[in-house]
């Protein structure tokens, strides 16, 4: 049974959000379950959701004041606080700056880290996917907490504890995954991989105005006056669904994958939930946003277009290749992205662009490395040179 605590909070006084936070750790275990997750010196990543660049109040963005809040907290148990986001629109330090984060940031010896520097990551039990590009500062840091916006989100129906972290891929980086990955059932696999990679530690959950209707920038404000918290990212996230309408949260997609991949607790029956009752903090009227279901980058035909262009494609060395099968076996599409063709009395792998979803499951099980990977030119300029 995961834990989450739900507190009510009807402003953004920033001694308010404090109080509630530290209410909210003391429900989930207080003083030990404080240090358990932050050890001693250990270096702190929090990951706000910054969209896009926004003013102080905009619903778009994590609040500086729920950011200030959690910095107060946090910072009894370690000196090493960073704070960064890569965000889908404009520069970071930008957007940090406007919200009105920096300045909270310097308030309190807090640096803000560019996710644009990369690393190279591989993830062994991964749903999906691999190999990363990510950015470099959550992927090394001790403990990343991330701080979401309780959002409607046209594609994904909601974003909240999961979602956020996308903000964990560099920069153009994330239109790349959209070509690669336009299912939504391999979009959502990818998200909650991606947490794996970054080991997202905690949630905190900036519900004090949420965002209806036509998310996750152009919605309305919602006084939904609430902060939701705990270790487990997706039974935080189904709770957020409860409150603003989704009964059951395996309707919203991230959540139905992270359910039907075992990831986490995400039925109600699963999750105990402290502090307020769900019934008393239940939105009413709360417009939802269901557009998409899958995660096309514009469209189909400009995801298809875009994914030749930009996105790394598997490569055979055909002198290594020992005709295993093994790259078709574990090909996740269905039907398979690659057959076995005869060539010079011989079986090789053979591609098909149009299915290969480039999760590099074949290359990375290739027992003898006869797969490699290869990237346009436009490609490399999208993702920096990486990968
Ligand atoms: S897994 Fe490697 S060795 Fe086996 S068939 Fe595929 S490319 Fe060849
Ligand atoms: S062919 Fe390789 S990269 Fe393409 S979907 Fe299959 S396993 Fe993934």
């Amino acid at each position: 049974m995961e834990k989450v605590a739900l507190l009510k909070c009807e402003s953004y006084d920033v001694d308010l959000i404090e109080s509630k936070i530290r209410e909210g750790f003391q429900l989930l275990g207080g003083e030990k379950f404080l240090r358990k997750l932050i050890p001693l010196n250990s270096k702190v990543l929090l990951k706000p959701n910054l969209l896009s660049v926004e003013h102080k109040e905009s619903p778009v963005v994590t609040h500086y004041a729920v950011f200030e809040a959690v910095i107060r907290v946090i910072k009894e148990y370690t000196d090493d606080i960073v704070f960064g986001d890569s965000p889908g629109f404009g520069d970071g330090r930008k957007a940090a700056e406007k919200c009105g984060l920096i300045a909270v940031a310097e308030k309190y010896n807090v640096s803000v880290v560019d996710f644009n520097e990369s690393v190279n990551a591989k993830l062994e039990n991964s749903l999906l996917c691999k190999t990363w590009t990510v950015a470099k500062a959550p992927y090394e840091a001790d403990v990343v907490i991330t701080l979401p916006k309780l959002k409607t989100h046209a594609m994904a129906y909601f974003t909240g504890a999961i979602k956020n972290q996308f903000g964990c891929i560099p920069g153009t980086g994330k239109a790349t995954w959209h070509t690669r990955m336009p299912k939504a059932e391999n979009f959502c696999k990818m998200l909650l991989d991606l947490n794996s990679v970054v080991k997202t530690s905690f949630a905190i959950m900036d519900g004090i105005i949420a965002m209806e209707g036509n998310g996750p920038k152009s919605g309305s404000p919602y006084n939904l006056n609430t902060i939701i918290m705990g270790e487990s990212i997706t039974a935080v996230d189904s709770t957020a669904v409860r409150l603003i309408g989704y009964d059951n949260p395996l309707d919203t997609p991230v959540l139905k994958e992270a359910y039907d991949s075992k990831y986490g607790a995400v039925l109600p029956e699963d999750i105990e939930i402290l502090g307020e009752k769900l019934e008393s903090l239940k939105a009413k009227n709360f417009q939802l946003c269901r557009k998409g279901g899958d995660f096309y980058f514009i469209n189909p035909k400009v995801t298809n277009f875009l994914r030749e262009l930009i996105a790394p494609s598997p490569h055979l060395v055909p002198e290594k290749c020992i005709s295993c099968s093994r790259c078709k076996e574990v090909c996740p599409e269905s039907p398979k992205a690659i057959e076995m063709i005869d060539k010079n009395g011989k079986k090789y792998p053979e591609w098909d662009m149009k299915k290969c979803i480039r999760c590099f499951c074949c290359q990375e099980l290739c027992p003898v490395g006869a797969i490699e990977t290869k990237q346009s030119a436009l490609g490399k300029l999208v993702s920096g040179g990486k990968k």
